[in-house]
């Protein structure tokens, strides 16, 4: 974790932390979970591995079935960037770009994959994945000498990441590591946000806009009701930010903390500021989880 003096200062809290995942063998915090996959995999005796993804995920794996000697086969959206098709085709990776969103490539990732029997990366779908994702909560208690922070802050697409950390936390507390957990506050583009509706129990639809935020550009998050469950069990929040804010925060994550973030996990500053307008932070500290750097653009 890196200190934020300035930005702490500027919202007000008593520490901020970045919590940098952009140094993970692949620049993303999705790393956490294809190591348990791919463990796990070749352990079984699988030869092939699937996933979908809006890029990070299938990067990440790409990645290390390169390292492992793995066939490596995953589904992103007709959108997918340019800069992250480059990164697969480097990785060897057998590429499918589906005709529709990240929510159609999911679907075909999952036909795929039980139609040719290979072990699935999706986070939310292998069960064991949310164990790989859980260790950053450990390592950011162990760095904080077993205190949780008031708050942690992170983008939301299909939940996976921000429930893991709940899930880490928790742990943490039962084995009497830690005496609290900390609020959970979950971030979404304001565009494609249905779990921040989902929270407040408003179930009417609604997420035909586009966004900026490609990571977390999910409309059918799979991994809901885990989401939801660790955001009330941790007293926590769902907000929607825009993506004018998110590219705010871009820049001032670079300008005043070092840290170069990729747009869709700037979300989660522009998030907590958003809070710090709404209410007084002072005495808090926060902790913000930096889960990914992957430029696909200047800023
Ligand atoms: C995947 C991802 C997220 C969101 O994680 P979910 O488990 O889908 O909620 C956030 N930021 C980045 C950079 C990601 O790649």
């Amino acid at each position: 974790m890196v200190a934020a003096p300035r930005l702490a200062a500027r919202l007000g809290l008593k520490s901020l932390l970045l919590k940098d995942e952009t140094r993970n063998p692949t620049r993303c915090l999705k790393d956490r979970a294809t190591a348990i996959a791919v463990t796990l995999a070749t352990a079984n005796g699988y030869r092939d591995m699937y996933c979908a993804s809006a890029g990070n995920a299938a990067i990440s794996l790409a990645g290390f079935c390169a390292n492992h000697g793995l066939g490596c086969h995953v589904f992103v959206p007709s959108e997918a960037s340019q800069t992250r098709l480059n990164w697969l085709r480097r990785y060897g990776a057998d590429i499918h770009v589906s005709t529709g969103n990240y929510d159609q490539a999911y679907d075909e990732a999952e036909r795929a994959g039980a139609e040719n029997g290979w072990y699935s990366r999706n986070c939310a779908f292998n069960p064991f994945l949310v164990e790989g994702k859980k260790t950053v909560a450990f390592e950011m208690g162990e760095q904080l000498g077993w205190q949780a922070p008031d708050l942690i802050v992170a983008p939301v697409g299909d939940g996976c990441t921000l429930g893991a950390i709940g899930k880490g936390f928790r742990e943490l507390e039962a084995v009497g590591l830690t005496d609290e957990i900390p609020q959970l506050i979950g971030i979404q583009s304001e565009a494609i946000q249905p779990l921040v509706r989902r929270h407040r129990g408003d179930d009417s639809g609604g997420d035909n806009g586009n966004a900026q935020a490609a990571s977390i550009a999910v409309r059918r998050p799979r991994n809901t009701l885990r989401l939801l469950s660790e955001i009330r069990l941790s007293n926590g929040l769902m907000l929607g930010v825009s993506d004018e804010h998110i590219s705010s925060a871009q820049r001032t994550l670079a300008e005043e903390a070092g840290v170069v973030a990729e747009f869709t996990s700037a979300a989660a500053l522009a998030g907590l500021i958003q809070l710090a307008e709404h209410e007084s932070l002072e005495n808090k500290s926060a902790v913000l989880v930096i889960t990914g750097g992957r430029l696909d653009s200047d800023f």
